[in-house]
């Protein structure tokens, strides 16, 4: 197939790549020249605008830093340049009323268009390994899913316009509880004289099981492998965090949803990444008890 891929960074660069390797001809756009050189060189076509990119593809697959770029890329550059009945994939994590605007522009203009973000990170985008959480009609879906299968370890859809970015938000939301509530677990077993390890031993077996504790242990050299063995460097940036707990946060806000441990949760992650720890794994947040 014929795929545009923009937005070629951390995540969008990797999964650009393993679109190609699976025998796809990907036109690539970002607007970093480094980034796009990255691209070049795993097997993808480079060009100097998204505008170009689009020119005669079957499919359109985005990987961008917010919303407004999204709107902007999406209004400008993609839709009514595309051809007509091009399925428009957008992979970013956005707000809900953002992803539900551009669908309707899309259909408006006669394109198929899902929202589709993705759980995994860095790791999982370049060994083809993330989870899509995909949002739109069942025969968007049914097109998207041939066009992310290279990229995924599942393509779940979550349900119509938007549903994929409420998955993912409520997901990170989650995972931010579990995260911060694992760390002070293992902080507290330690101050009561229980080893870390001799606790992860025990409530990695037991009721106090969770990701945080089981496979991503956030304190070093204890239980699982993290970035927390290696000084907190790469894994998944507080300030990724933080973006999507304020997104989390903006929806709850509207919804009316009561979110106190997520709300709770954010006050922790916004402090982490004023005390300077935004570009550390989310884990780091054990370093600051
Ligand atoms: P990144 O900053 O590394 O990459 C974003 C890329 O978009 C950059 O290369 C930038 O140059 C490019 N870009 C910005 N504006 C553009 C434009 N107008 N046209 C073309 N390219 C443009 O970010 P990332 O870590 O790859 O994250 C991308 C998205 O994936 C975000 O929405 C993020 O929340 C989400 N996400 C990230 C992770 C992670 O672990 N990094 C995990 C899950 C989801």
């Amino acid at each position: 197939m014929k795929i545009a891929f923009i937005g070629l960074g951390n995540m969008g660069g990797g999964m650009a790549a393993n679109l190609a390797k699976a025998g796809h001809d990907v036109r690539a756009f970002d607007l970093s020249e480094a980034a796009l050189a990255h691209a070049r060189d795993a097997g993808c076509t480079g060009f100097s605008s998204a505008r170009e990119a689009v020119e005669g593809v079957e499919a359109v697959v985005s990987m961008l830093p917010n919303g407004a770029i999204v709107d902007k890329v999406y209004t400008d550059e993609v839709i009514g340049h595309a051809p007509a009945g091009a399925l428009l994939i957008d992979c970013s994590t956005i707000d809900i009323a953002t992803a539900r605007k551009m669908i309707d522009a899309a259909q408006a203009s006669g394109y198929e268009m899902v929202d589709a973000p993705v759980s995994g990170g860095i790791a999982a985008a370049n060994g083809g390994t993330l989870t899509f959480m995909v949002g739109g009609t069942d025969s968007a879906f049914g097109r998207a899913e041939k066009v992310l299968d290279p990229m995924a370890k599942a393509v779940i859809r979550a349900g119509d316009a938007g549903a994929g970015q409420v998955a993912k938000m409520c997901n990170n939301m989650l995972l931010a509880c579990h995260m911060i509530g694992t760390c002070e677990a293992l902080k507290l077993a330690e101050r009561n004289g229980l080893a870390m390890d001799k606790f992860h031993e025990i409530s990695s077996k037991s009721t106090g099981y969770c990701w945080s504790l089981n496979d991503y242990t956030p304190a070093p050299s204890v239980g699982a492998a993290s970035p927390a063995d290696n000084g907190y460097a790469g894994g998944f940036a507080v300030a990724l965090m933080l973006k999507d707990l304020r997104l989390a946060m903006d929806a709850a806000e509207r919804s009316g949803a009561k979110v106190d441990l997520g709300s709770k949760a954010a006050e922790i992650y916004e402090a982490a990444n004023a005390a300077g720890l935004g570009g550390k794994d989310f884990g780091a947040i054990f370093e600051t008890l």
